[in-house]
């Protein structure tokens, strides 16, 4: 909840085009869906807040771009949620911004790998994100996207290790 909070501001305050803390020029709509009966799962809180913030960052701007291709009858929104699998925490973080493309979605994992310009994006993001789930929580990193329709990163962290 706060690292959504943290980085919606973060976008607002970015966008010159208001004042911080008033609603942003293409008014994102935020949806969170948590599974309240969850257990809790050992994590080390700033590293997955880190991963959760760039997740939401690439998000937002997914959207942001979005909504400067298209105005017109486009809600921009992102949602994340957390669900119980089997024997493991699902955290999912739904955009329905830009999506990736084919051929761009085999790199996004690399690090120094952006379709950013320069000062926007040093394409470190997922690739730390990536190490600090599978590497450091034994979890898994997954990602869905269609170009034009948006994108769903999907964590997987095992409830015990
Ligand atoms: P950065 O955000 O600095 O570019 P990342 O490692 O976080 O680096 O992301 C790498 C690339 O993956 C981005 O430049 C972008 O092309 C793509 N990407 C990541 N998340 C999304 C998303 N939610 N929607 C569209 N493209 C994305
Ligand atoms: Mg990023």
């Amino acid at each position: 909840d706060e690292y959504l909070k943290i980085a919606y501001y973060g976008m607002r305050t970015k966008d010159k085009t208001g004042s911080p803390g008033e609603p942003n020029r293409f008014n994102c709509k935020l949806v969170a869906d948590f599974d309240p009966t969850l257990e809790r799962v050992d994590v080390v809180p700033q590293e997955l807040g880190r991963v959760l913030l760039n997740l939401y960052n690439n998000a937002f701007y997914a959207v942001a771009q979005r909504a400067k291709a298209q105005s017109e009858g486009y809600q921009p929104t992102v949602r994340v949620s957390t669900r119980r699998l089997m024997s493991a925490l699902e955290i999912r973080v739904l955009d329905n911004g830009t999506g990736i493309p084919e051929s761009v979605k085999a790199k996004i994992f690399q690090p120094f790998f952006t379709t950013k310009p320069t000062g926007e994006g040093t394409g470190l993001g997922l690739s730390l994100s990536y190490d600090i789930v599978t590497k450091g929580h034994g979890g898994t990193l997954t990602v869905e996207s269609t170009e034009g329709k948006g994108t769903e990163f999907r964590i997987v962290l095992p409830l015990t290790r």
